[in-house]
């Protein structure tokens, strides 16, 4: 029997999987139990730490406890995202259970992509895709697949609305998203092979929407211009400022003018899991396409998005290309290969880090964890806006909250800052109508209200901030 220590066979036998494995547990274990009063931020890497990992790696063993430690040293490094007091960026609470699925995926190396190579997990994924499907209310014929992330997922909308829409001729084609779109949607044209100015970015109205006349407006020029206007993109949770656009307004408008409306629902897909959140996504429904990334609103580690299609035929048309060495595998029991479906041939095995999740938490708990998120956004935009020298411009419709000190767009800068300096919470900015805006977005599911109240104390005491402070 080898130990560890011993030198690592690359096969090692089961006491030795089982002393490797219960190393990295208890690593993980610390890791979790110190991330409710680690610093938001630590960028101080001393010299020894960027030497050792730039080092190559070596001819012979290592020792497991050795590079854990570096691996933990690491980690410690940057920005915390996965902590209570992470209120700037989306996501990245990496539930534990997600990543004991990830470990078992790897450690199971079935190969999921085409069914025959693993019906029953190819069945598991496909039952978190029709899932995914019917919490939007799509039609049985609704198909979609687990991509890394939300560009990944748009990316492939994109590309099916262009076959869908506009077959092998890409140059006259146009798009349309709103100011606030994400730029993952720029970089999917980019890819698409769509024209540099397919693009075209319509304004919002005052309350940070979607501005449907003048999009109708952009419609009419471009075809009057001979081009060929094929995509209506509405965001659902824009990520500067948590607004969704007005989805039954787009999805007329997309049908009268026969495009496809895809939705961009990566921050605020899931809250259509609770009743509030239900309200501003109304409509959603009506989309060709819709993008939800589980790594944010399902607080999944990162690396898991999703792309649902209304008419799944669309989405394999797309991407499919037959190859006679993968002839014998075209269909098994009637199961989806989910590589004729996206990109990717060879792939990890992504349903299980959704599925494990929401079989072992249920989904009750996902919904009432984004009631919280819900809750304590209305608890703190009340808070901001009852206080003298803040000014909440916008109600959070989602979990997103925008907020102004009276002053200038450096005193904001200069508050937040303040804020930021604390180590114990971390805020963003925005620029919104062309103002410095800061953005407190409560998503994490490890934030709960004692951090949402220290984070309010905090804004509260910047007031004023100035240079010197
Ligand atoms: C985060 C986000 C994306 C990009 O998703 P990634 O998972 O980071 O690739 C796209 N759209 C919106 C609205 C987002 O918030």
């Amino acid at each position: 029997m080898g130990k560890p220590t011993d030198g690592f066979p690359l096969e090692p036998d089961r006491a030795a999987m089982q002393q490797m494995g219960s190393m990295v547990l208890d690593m993980v274990s610390d890791h979790i139990a110190q991330l409710t009063d680690g610093p938001m931020a630590d960028l101080d890497e001393p010299a020894a730490l960027k030497a050792q990992t730039a080092q190559p790696p070596p001819a012979g063993p290592g020792n497991l406890g050795t590079l854990l430690a570096l691996i933990e040293q690491s980690a410690a490094k940057g920005l915390q995202i996965a902590g209570p007091g992470q209120l700037g960026y989306f996501g990245g609470g990496g539930l534990y259970t997600s990543a004991l699925a990830d470990f078992l995926g790897s450690a199971l190396n079935r190969y999921v992509p085409m069914a025959v190579g693993a019906p029953a997990l190819a069945r598991i994924e496909l039952s978190v895709v029709r899932w995914l499907c019917r919490l939007f209310e799509l039609p049985p014929e609704a198909m979609g697949i687990l991509t890394t992330g939300g560009s990944m997922a748009n990316f492939s909308a994109v590309v099916t609305a262009r076959a869908a829409k506009l077959g092998q001729e890409l140059q006259s084609g146009t798009f349309y998203v709103s100011e606030y779109a994400h730029h993952s949607l720029r970089k999917a044209a980019l890819l698409a092979g769509l024209p540099d100015d397919a693009l075209r970015t319509v304004p919002c109205t005052a309350d940070l929407r979607f501005d449907v006349d003048a999009l109708r407006q952009a419609i009419a020029r471009d075809r009057a211009r001979g081009r060929r206007p094929f995509l209506i993109v509405g965001t659902a949770g824009t990520t500067e400022t948590g607004t969704v656009d007005p989805l039954p307004k787009l999805a007329r408008l997309a049908k009268e003018e026969d495009l496809w409306l895809h939705v961009d629902a990566a921050y605020g897909g899931f809250f259509q899991l609770t009743e509030r959140g239900r309200r501003p996504l109304d409509g959603i429904h009506h989309a060709d396409s819709i993008t939800v990334d589980p790594h944010k609103g399902l607080f999944l580690p990162f690396g898991c998005g999703a792309l649902v299609v209304r008419d799944g035929r669309q989405l394999r048309a797309a991407h499919h290309i037959g190859a006679t060495y993968l002839d014998d595998v075209e269909r098994y029991d009637g199961l989806p290969n989910f590589a004729e479906y996206g990109p990717e041939l060879t792939r990890d095995f992504r349903g299980l880090r959704m599925w494990l999740p929401l079989h072992l938490h249920g989904t009750d708990a996902f919904r009432s964890a984004l009631d919280e998120k819900l809750d304590l956004a209305r608890h703190a935009a009340a808070v901001l806006a009852a206080s003298d020298g803040i000014e909440v411009p916008w109600a959070p419709e989602l979990a997103v909250v925008l907020f102004r000190y009276a002053g200038s767009d450096a005193d904001n800068q200069r508050s937040l800052e303040r804020v930021n300096a604390s180590n114990r919470v971390f805020l963003a900015r925005s620029q919104v109508q062309g103002r410095t805006t800061l953005r407190l977005s409560v998503l994490g599911h490890r934030t709960h209200f004692d951090r949402v109240d220290e984070a309010l104390q905090l804004i509260l005491g910047a007031r004023g901030a100035t240079r010197a402070a």
